[in-house]
């Protein structure tokens, strides 16, 4: 046993929650909000760096909830605060906000109102005051769930009427990926946004990138005697400028070489890669063939494990998915090389102390892992990773059990 502190990142209730963006938004604006609306962060049991290459991914809710307290106003001026961002008030005009005139925790939040407004809507401008227990840069997606929980709010204070049904819910994911990409200027795929708010209690989200459709998958690890372990490394993410942008260029130029749309239509791995290697086949890409042909094996390997943890999951072998995860990880690592020092000693801690596997999550170099371990382990495991980072030099890791919660509301 080890005797080293471990740091426990609990959610908030829900209740909880959102009286602290309550108390918040009446401390700054001097008045009670119209409503106050949440949206959870995400873990992802499988499926990284698939969902930009149109294939699929399999993330779940986690009860750890952004709260967005808000009111309309009756100009287009728009007011925010953020607890995590020092309480200090940020005022926007709705009507300068366009591609690069924002920048900072703002942007994501006057970008899903500009983003509806794209798509027909027509808004106000509103008062808003947020508060969070998701972690921040975790790779556990705080960004999609403030875009979520200011989406939904948005949505019922001017009668927008998508929050209600699942159709209605893709288009408020829709505006919440392009107020991302467009507006805070982080190309992300657009796993994270459907989690926010597409997700179901008890479930996780199998998501089709290319349809966008999506299946609940009943995910409740307790009933078998397991748990998800969350590792929240807290890695500096160092010199990662331009790797999640370099990996999405090699898998674009991969897809143009062998004739399809994107890696999801590769039927046939061993003729693709003998493709991409050929001689000159890559020479106008400028892409190493190599490392293309690594890259494009994650891919290709990585949506089919989706399918396989789908399957055991539905029939119930629900401690065989731990070895799935582990051989996800490897391919991370190895051939998307996308992992980093810190991510590898959680994966490694966490099966040296007995878990059944485990992955870092999330885009890489920095963020989360998740391990899957039986319930009575639990405290023995996270214990062994904090020593392991510890006995590294690491700073401390911080850890959550998750256990999949709802949607936006
Ligand atoms: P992740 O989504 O993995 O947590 P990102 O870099 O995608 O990491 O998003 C983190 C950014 O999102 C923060 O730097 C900030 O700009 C914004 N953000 C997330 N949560 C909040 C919050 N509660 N208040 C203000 N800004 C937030
Ligand atoms: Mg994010």
């Amino acid at each position: 046993m080890t005797s080293i502190d471990v740091d426990w990142l609990d959610a908030w209730d829900v209740e909880d929650g959102s009286a602290q963006a309550r108390a918040l938004f009446t401390e700054v604006f001097d008045a009670a909000p119209d409503g106050v609306w949440s949206a959870p962060g995400r873990g992802n049991l499988i499926g990284e760096h698939t969902d930009y290459n149109g294939g699929l991914v399999l993330p779940f809710a986690l009860p750890h909830r952004t709260y967005a307290a808000i009111t309309r106003r009756a100009d287009r001026t728009v007011r925010l605060v953020s607890a995590q961002e020092a309480g200090t008030v940020v005022t926007v005009d709705l009507d300068t906000v366009a591609p690069g005139t924002v920048t900072g925790w703002v942007a994501y939040v006057v970008g899903v109102a500009w983003a509806l407004e794209q798509a027909g809507a027509t808004l106000g401008g509103f008062d808003v005051a947020i508060t969070s227990c998701v972690p921040y840069g975790a790779g556990l997606s705080s960004s999609a769930a403030l875009e979520g929980s200011v989406a939904i709010g948005l949505d019922a204070l001017f009668d927008l009427g998508h929050g209600a049904d699942d159709a209605g819910r893709q288009h408020l994911v829709a505006a919440c990926i392009r107020a991302e990409n467009e507006i805070a200027g982080a190309p992300t795929g657009g796993m994270d946004q459907a989690a926010a708010l597409r997700s179901q209690e008890g479930h996780a989200l199998l998501l089709d990138c290319r349809s966008l459709e999506v299946r609940q998958i009943p995910f409740d690890l307790a009933s078998d005697g397991l748990a998800l372990l969350v590792v929240d490394t807290r890695a500096p993410h160092a010199l990662v400028d331009g790797q999640y942008a370099a990996r999405r260029d090699t898998c674009e130029a991969a897809a143009a070489v062998l004739g399809v749309e994107t890696l999801r239509e590769v039927t046939d791995l061993d003729a693709a890669l003998a493709t991409l290697t050929a001689p000159g086949a890559l020479d106008a890409s400028g892409q190493d063939p190599e490392m293309t042909a690594r890259r494009v094996k994650h891919v290709v390997t990585e949506i089919a494990r989706v399918g396989e943890v789908v399957s055991l999951l539905d029939s119930g072998r629900t401690s065989e998915v731990g070895a799935v995860l582990s051989a996800a990880h490897a391919s991370l690592r190895d051939d998307y090389e996308v992992s980093c020092h810190e991510l590898d000693v959680a994966v490694d801690a966490a099966v040296q102390a007995g878990a059944l596997g485990g992955r870092m999550i999330g885009g890489g170099f920095g963020g989360s892992a998740i391990a899957l371990v039986r319930v009575e382990d639990a405290e023995q495991v996270a214990g062994e990773i904090a020593a392991a980072f510890e006995s590294e030099g690491l700073r401390a890791p911080g850890f959550l059990v998750a256990v999949a919660g709802g949607p936006a509301a």
